[in-house]
């Protein structure tokens, strides 16, 4: 097996059952090494108030898992001598190790905002800003239920819930010269109840971001957002330069997405999103630009199959995030993730589509922490 296998394994490993992490595995968090940032979510377990735990695991052959710490897992992260190590059911797998922590963090904004309430790397190399780390589907008791963005924010507090354009613009420009490298831009945020209200603030934030990206006019990377009521008004985001914008369906099926997504469907529709990918895709991106992320296991694997095939023919990427069990998510605990056998396949699937397609996964493996389309891509796993 080579290095990028093994490292592959248990990244698959730890995406379906998360690790205990030993307290001797914590030295130089929030120094040397990235810590958690709870910028929208929160999917470790049992971690004592105040305790750094890091944001991403790194692999040999750079690649980089999530950090989902579950005290009821069979593996474990812990230090033995002066090496990091993950065992899995108590058989030693591999070295690990950490992110650096971004220099970035260690600056603020001229309000006086530490800057990582504003910005967070997602993975190793994209800069990620969520502009909002609220939903008004929260507010109005119709939030997607894998999510824990709104008690996620109330418990820790530890981000700005609605970034002001100064605030982005200002951070922005020093993410670009704070000497941390930057391969793409990600920006997130939830949703507003009014669709243009959303959508406006997504261009505005985008045409700033723009402002300081050295790839002449253009953002690599994705922004994740719904789509505005007037179809015609695509032509702004497309305009913004992002390269990979997705409106992402999470799960697949009418009967899903209302059982799971109450708000976006109330608000938003399933076939409203799906007319704006075909309107996107035939007017702007062509195919194999858009993508469409879900969430991997909430749906039967046949059915997320299906799903991914379906958003294929619509010349639109499928990808998928592992679903992990959230604190304060609607699900808790009722789901876990899905078994090792399902996340193989389910990548299995998506990659045989992006082969045949000419597609490329989202990001690279050192970015995208919770799913193993890229190393599906690659031929390690
Ligand atoms: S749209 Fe859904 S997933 Fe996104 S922030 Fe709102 S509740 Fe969470």
């Amino acid at each position: 097996m080579t290095t990028k296998e093994n490292s592959t394994k248990v990244k698959a490993l730890i995406l379906e059952k998360g690790f205990r992490i030993n307290e001797n595995a914590l030295e130089g968090l929030g120094t040397k090494f990235k810590e958690e940032h709870r910028g929208y979510d929160d999917s470790n377990w049992g971690v004592k108030k105040g305790m750094l735990v890091p944001s991403e695991i790194l692999l040999p052959g750079n690649i980089v898992s999530c950090t989902h710490i579950r005290p009821d897992s069979p593996h474990e992260i812990r230090r033995e001598g002066n090496k990091l190590y993950f065992f899995a059911n108590e058989k030693n797998m591999s070295e690990v190790n950490y992110l650096p922590r971004p220099k970035l963090w260690n600056q603020t904004l001229s309000d006086g905002t530490d800057i990582k309430k504003i910005v967070n790397f997602y993975g190793w190399k994209t800069l990620n800003i969520n502009i909002y780390s609220g939903c008004e589907f929260w507010d109005n008791k119709l939030p997607c239920k894998f999510c824990s963005v709104s008690p996620t924010q109330k418990r820790y507090g530890e981000v700005v819930v609605k970034k002001s354009p100064n605030q982005i613009r200002e951070a922005a420009k020093k993410a670009f010269s704070a000497g941390d490298e930057i391969e793409f831009v990600l920006t997130t945020g939830g949703s507003y109840l009014d669709p243009d209200k959303e959508f406006n603030a997504h261009i505005e934030a985008l045409n700033i971001i723009k402002e300081f990206t050295p790839w002449n006019g253009k953002i690599r990377g994705n922004t994740a957002l719904m789509p505005p009521l007037k179809l015609e008004r695509l032509k702004l985001l497309y305009e913004t330069g992002m390269e990979h914008p997705s409106f992402n369906l999470e799960v697949w099926g009418a009967k899903k997405f209302t059982e799971i997504c109450p708000g976006k469907n109330k608000y938003r529709g399933l076939n409203n999103i799906l007319e704006a990918y075909k309107y996107a895709v035939k007017n702007f991106y062509g195919e194999g630009a858009m993508w469409c992320n879900f969430v991997a296991g909430i749906n039967t694997l046949e059915d997320l199959k299906a799903g991914f095939t379906f958003m294929g023919d619509l010349g639109v990427i499928p990808g998928a995030n592992v679903f992990h069990p959230d604190v304060g998510a609607k699900l808790g605990t009722k789901l876990k993730s899905p078994s090792y056998d399902y996340i193989v396949e389910l990548y299995r699937h998506a990659a045989k589509i992006y082969h045949e397609k000419g597609f490329l996964p989202f990001f690279t493996e050192a970015s995208l922490r919770n799913s193993l389309a890229n190393e599906a891509f690659k031929g390690w796993i």
